[in-house]
Formats: structure tokens, sequence, C-alpha cells
């Protein structure tokens, strides 16, 4: 829409999975869950029913773009399939909503995480997209992680 932005130089970029995540006009990442209208709880990913209460009236909202480290790990060789670097951080983050999130980590190294250190929601680059039509095209394929805040 806006012309002019450099936002690229005309490849696209794309989430790896759609519904999951995305990016506001100012370019702030925000994860995408689901909240029961009956109960309150919230999940993610967004499905169509309640965990809970198994109602089937779930509201698409925005969660928190940060939280609390929960627990992590390092993958150290690569998932079949994956894209991206190895090592890489995985682990789980607590959000304020109280809902524990499975994430990629930004950070890779275990000693320089600690339970509960706060976490930011990044959106990063896994690489170019390995579907031959797509990689004419030159599009890059995006996921969310969780970054370390780092205190100042
Ligand atoms: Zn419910």
């Amino acid at each position: 829409m806006s012309a002019g932005t450099e936002s690229g130089t005309g490849a696209g970029r794309r989430p790896v999975h759609d519904g999951l995540f995305g990016e506001d006009g100012s370019g702030s990442p925000f994860l995408l869950g689901g909240r029961c209208d009956a109960c309150d709880r919230v999940q993610f990913p967004m499905a169509p029913t309640c965990p809970a209460c198994g109602a089937d009236t779930i509201t698409e909202v925005r969660l928190s773009d940060h939280g609390t480290l929960w627990g992590w790990t390092a993958v150290t060789a690569p998932p079949p399939g994956a894209l991206g670097d190895v090592p890489f951080g995985f682990g789980v983050v607590e959000l304020p909503e109280g809902l524990r999130v499975i994430t990629r980590l930004t950070e890779s190294d275990p000693t320089r995480l600690s339970f509960g250190l706060p976490m930011q929601l990044v959106v990063i680059d896994l690489g170019p997209d390995p579907d031959p039509d797509s990689a004419v095209r030159g599009e890059i394929i995006t996921t969310y992680a969780f970054a370390p805040v780092v205190a100042t």
C-alpha cells in the first residue's frame, strides 16, 4: 500500500503457518489466540472449541507480546523439514493471561536463560521458502519467537 517504504527488495515475507501471529501497522508483532465466550479461558493457538468447557464460541484475540520464561531447551539437530539454523532455543513462555505458549527462543544457550526471565515476542526470518515455486519469488519464511529482555 505505502509506496516507497524500505520493506525489502520486493520479495515477500510470509508466516510459516497462517493464523498464529501477525504484525500490526507499526511492525509490532502479536500472537493470535482465542478467548472462550462462555468461560473466558484463553488458548493458543486458536481452536474451534474450548478445551476447558467445550463451548464452540471462541473469539479471536491478540495475546500479550511479553511473558516470562517457564521452560526451555536447545535444539541442536534440525528436525525433519525444519527451516532455519541450529542450534536454536525452544521453550515455554507464560503470558500474563496465564497461558503457556510453546515457542522458539532467540537465545539458544541454555546457560543464559533462567526461570522467570522476562521475554518479548519477536518475529524472525527462518530463511528462503524451500517450496520451488515460492523460492522463485524469493519469499522469506517467518515465525514467532521470544527473546530475553535484556536489563539496561
Ligand atoms: Zn470455555
